[in-house]
């Protein structure tokens, strides 16, 4: 045989052991063998349920802002959240912070553990009453649903949260840890008033939390991940968030005899060129995680990729992007463009014109090193500028505390042997005002919900499964007293 012969030869085998390497791996991994004692009985009523959702959805806590400068129905929320869980109230010490968002402390019996701490915001998006197959803040119940403005994001959760501990201190029980709830009443505008007020209350009182739970992942279809299973998805960190103004200051004047380039053309240009050059992918920790996590409830074709993350992780990084523009946004930070501006009039050439970009920066990077991005791509006829004081991302939490340990327990006596698995929530919510008090973060609302469902949160014809959220509260129920009930 040539050498040429053998060289071929060669390269064939090496690619052949490659692919029976990786056949080989995709075949083992596997979920592991537990021992789950499955909970078959749901010690809560739906219909007590629903009622107590109802009456939260029918008082309309829109965030205030701009027009809205009502204040009330905070107040009236904070009036019948005490009536309907009298328990709690009696046994926690009640703080306003701001005038509307609400601090419960329940003192543990352990001065040694460090509390436990549940959030939840108070208000919801506005909803005007067009479009809506329901009044959106009647509080309906129909089709196993509760409909409404604020029933999904997320009434559903503190209802659910509440009702647990209600019953918990109504069954004669006293916590060993002790458990904070916090409740912000603006975290739809960034939390400025509400949690990022409490959280500077809680620092400057020296308190330290075991852990922490907030609103973010959930029980999802497993189907875009490949599992036939539901996966739970539980939000380690935030993406960081910051709007830049892309502006072009030239000479304006009549359109009738337009030059080539105009700050309209020049913005255009910067806005087509940014669009076209998105920052690179990375698969951070989390990400990792979630493959490693995930991939034995995968169907083959898709363990063949992720259960050899490592080894195919450049493929993953050039793939996965184009799958869905949510694993685009869990692996980059991303460019959103929202806002256009220029002349007041269809004859004039303005002599400035804008575009605004909503920028989600990925774990590990800063604003600073996006706006040097930006400003590289844009070029220097462009002034890149911040529109408001944005945020970096926050820390990655524990994926190895105890307290995720046990929510993963937890979860899987309560939906069975699924994949649970830490992720990079995308959006932003209150938890990223605490990061200072507390290692353990954790963003998971324990509800199955479908790609529709997830589609509902702030749109039209809101609702929450009665059932689903009936299983919720059974969730938080064994979840809190496991981590705070319980001894050792
Ligand atoms: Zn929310």
């Amino acid at each position: 045989m040539s050498i040429g012969g053998i060289v071929g030869v060669s390269i064939a085998g090496a690619v052949v052991l490659f692919v029976a390497f990786l056949l080989l791996r995709a075949a083992l991994t596997k979920p592991k063998k537990r021992v789950i004692v499955q909970r078959e009985e749901i010690e809560f009523d739906e219909e007590e349920f629903a009622a107590r959702l109802s009456g939260a959805v029918r008082i309309p806590t829109v965030t205030v802002q701009g027009d809205n400068t009502d204040y009330t129905p905070f107040l009236q929320y904070h009036e019948y959240l005490e009536k309907t869980f009298p328990n709690v109230f009696a046994h926690a010490e009640k703080t306003i912070i701001n005038g509307y968002s609400l601090v419960l402390k329940i003192d543990g019996s352990d001065k040694s553990l460090l509390p436990a701490c549940f959030l939840s915001h108070q208000d919801v998006v506005p909803a005007p009453p067009e479009g809506w197959s329901v009044e959106p803040f009647a509080g309906e119940i129909k089709d196993g649903y509760v409909w409404g403005r604020g029933s999904l994001d997320m009434k559903w959760h503190k209802i659910a949260l509440l009702s647990a501990l209600d019953r918990l201190l109504a069954e004669g029980k006293t916590p060993v840890r002790g458990i904070y709830c916090c409740f912000g009443h603006d975290e739809e505008i960034t939390g400025k008033d509400g949690a990022k007020n409490i959280a500077a209350y809680l620092l400057d009182k020296g308190v330290r939390f075991e852990y922490l739970i907030d609103e973010g992942g959930s029980v999802m279809d497993g189907a875009i991940l490949g599992s036939e299973k539901p996966i739970a998805i539980i939000g380690v960190c935030e993406k960081g968030y910051v709007d830049y103004v892309l502006s072009s200051t030239m000479d304006g004047g009549h359109a009738s005899n337009p030059r080539k380039a105009s700050s309209v053309t020049t913005v255009a240009q910067a806005v087509y060129d940014l669009s076209h050059l998105p920052m690179r992918t990375k698969l951070t920790p989390p990400i990792k995680r979630m493959f490693k996590n995930v991939a034995p409830y995968m169907k083959f074709s898709y363990k063949i990729l992720f259960a050899n993350g490592d080894v195919l992780a450049p493929l993953l990084r050039a793939v996965l992007p184009k799958v869905s523009p949510l694993l685009n946004a869990a692996l980059r930070t991303t460019f959103g463009f929202t806002q256009l501006c220029g002349s007041d009039a269809p004859n004039v050439i303005p002599a400035s014109a804008s575009a605004v970009v909503n920028v989600r920066i990925n774990i590990g990077q800063t604003q600073e090193q996006v706006k040097k991005y930006i400003q590289k791509a844009v070029g220097k006829k462009i002034s890149v500028t911040e529109l408001n004081p944005g945020y970096d991302p926050t820390p990655v939490s524990n994926m190895d505390s105890d307290a995720f340990r046990v929510l993963e327990e937890t979860i899987r006596e309560t939906y069975g042997d699924i994949a649970v698995t830490p992720y990079p929530f995308i959006a932003a919510t209150d938890a990223k005002h605490y990061t200072k008090l507390c290692d353990n973060i954790y963003r998971f609302g324990p509800i199955e919900m479908t790609t529709d469902d997830q589609k509902l949160i702030h749109a039209i014809d809101e609702r929450v499964n009665i059932k689903s959220a009936t299983k919720g509260m059974q969730f938080f129920k064994d979840f809190i007293e496991k981590t705070c009930f319980q001894e050792g």
